[in-house]
């Protein structure tokens, strides 16, 4: 755990007892600080006050005394509307922070110069953050990886010289984080999503921006047009830019051509990686992780020949493009992480034959986007709320049947696959949406999925029995 040093003896609310939240408050209250902490869920108010932790409805306390209000990350600082608990602490003009914010102020006040590499993006965020930990720890450095990957960043070891921190970072705790100031910043990629959250794609832009404006160095994927800007505006303000491409030969940065990564400076081209052969990082979307997870370790002092070992062992990430299972021809695959139709791409774009699962909780814009991949699909079963929407979507262009639940996709994806006479197919669950509808969470979701997988008769499982998590 990091104590948070940095309030000891001030009076801080905290609301969110989640697991971050409450990970936070134990930290607070482990550095000194007098926590006030609440939620909406009694027994998460009820499991904090077991614990020792001083709980009161943020209603009833007198916020002028406080130092400042620790918010979730889940909850609502702006959009859709902001929480109550917001507006008190604007009406008592209380400064609101998350924990990322927390972790930041205690590393510049206990080892500002130990190595902090934060990761942001729309799509191939914790990849690229478990990539860049398996190199530096696969390199013997002392290695700590957390943030919105799971590990809340506070119960991390605390800073100190010669560690290395790599934190994934959501949009909703960078909006959280005022001085964020990482030695290395990644903003892979952007595209729209969560816009229920932040309102309008330049407000969600706006927020991605600032943990690459804030860092030594940016790294910054500049395929797409929002964070070619960003890299353009960084650079005009006097920041260091290493950009990244996976489509585009670059002067000076770092890019892809085909399998290989090239390092570009002053117009000279080098390869640095090729990756070729690994089976976890394939597809350009992942080239694009794979560069960005190099320029951010050679900024920390990491040796080319140390990134290509790590690319090479890297083990990858559950519930991403995850081959679980086969049954003669037929693979089938777990990407239940492919929350919104631009994550779904790459796995639509690495198979052909495709027996198809989507939907769930739809996101803005649907599964349009993804037209021009349809006809490597020869029939899609649609679950969860999207899809009589998807369904018209894909109109006569693909053939689908409304399945209803996963399990039924599943088995009647099986079914469909097996008669088929093509020399491979793929059963494979790409749900472009969002699980709630159905499910706790995506890995959840993907839980489900291996094991109606695994009930087939003759499926042979190419994964062990824990499937969960990352
Ligand atoms: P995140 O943490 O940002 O949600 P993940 O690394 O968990 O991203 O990957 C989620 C899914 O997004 C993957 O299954 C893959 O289909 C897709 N994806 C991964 N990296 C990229 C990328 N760089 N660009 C576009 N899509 C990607």
């Amino acid at each position: 755990m990091i104590p948070v040093t940095t309030l000891n003896g001030k009076k801080v609310a905290l609301f969110g007892l989640g697991g971050s939240g409450f990970a936070t408050a134990r930290a607070l209250v482990a550095g000194g600080a007098d926590v006030t902490a609440w939620d909406d869920n009694p027994d998460s108010v009820a499991k904090a006050a077991v614990e020792g932790i001083k709980v009161a409805d943020l209603r009833t306390i007198d916020w002028n005394g406080l130092s400042v209000f620790v918010l979730s990350p889940g909850v609502p600082l702006t959009h859709p509307k902001p929480h109550w608990t917001v507006d008190l602490a604007h009406a008592a003009g209380v400064e609101i922070i998350g924990d990322v914010e927390l972790f930041v102020r205690e590393r510049r006040a206990h080892a500002p110069d130990c190595p902090f590499i934060a990761i942001t993006g729309t799509n191939g965020k914790s990849t690229t953050t478990a990539l860049i930990a398996h190199i530096l720890q696969s390199s013997g450095r002392d290695t700590q990886l957390g943030g919105n990957i799971g590990t809340a960043v506070l119960t991390l070891d605390p800073p100190k010289a010669g560690r290395f921190y790599v934190v994934e970072c959501s949009s909703y705790q960078i909006d959280l984080a005022p001085t964020l100031n990482p030695s290395a910043g990644i903003l892979l990629n952007l595209t729209p999503d969560h816009l229920d959250r932040h309102g309008t794609m330049q407000h969600y832009a706006d927020i991605k921006e600032r943990l690459v404006a804030g860092s030594d160095i940016a790294v910054v994927g500049i395929d797409d047009s929002y964070s070619s800007l960003i890299a353009d505006r960084i650079e005009r303000a006097g920041g260091k830019v290493m950009r990244i491409s996976r489509r585009h030969a670059l002067a000076d940065g770092l890019y892809a051509e085909g399998s290989r990564i090239l390092r570009a400076s002053n117009a000279a081209a080098s390869e640095i990686a090729n990756l070729d052969g690994i089976q976890t990082l394939r597809g350009s979307h992942n080239a694009q992780n794979a560069a960005a997870a190099i320029a951010a370790c050679l900024a920390v002092g990491v040796s080319a020949e140390e990134i290509r070992a790590g690319l090479k062992s890297f083990p990858g990430l559950k519930h991403r493009m995850q081959p679980v299972g086969k049954r003669g021809r037929v693979v089938f695959v777990n990407d239940s992480k492919a929350t919104n139709a631009d994550a779904a791409a790459p796995a639509l774009s690495s198979y052909e034959n495709i027996y198809w699962i989507a939907g769930g909780l739809p996101k803005e814009g649907g599964i349009t986007s993804l037209a021009p991949l349809f006809s490597r699909i020869t029939k899609a079963y649609l679950i969860g709320e999207a899809a009589p929407a998807f369904a018209a979507t894909l109109g006569d262009q693909v053939p689908y049947e409304i399945s209803g639940t996963l399990e039924r996709a599943v088995a009647h994806a099986a079914a469909d696959a097996d008669r088929d006479e093509h020399e491979s197919a793929a059963v494979m669950l790409s749900p472009a949406c969002a699980s709630f509808d159905q499910y706790k969470n995506f890995e959840v979701r993907g839980d489900a999925f291996v094991s109606h997988v695994a009930a087939i008769d003759g499926v042979t499982m190419l994964i062990g029995s824990a499937a969960g998590g990352k």
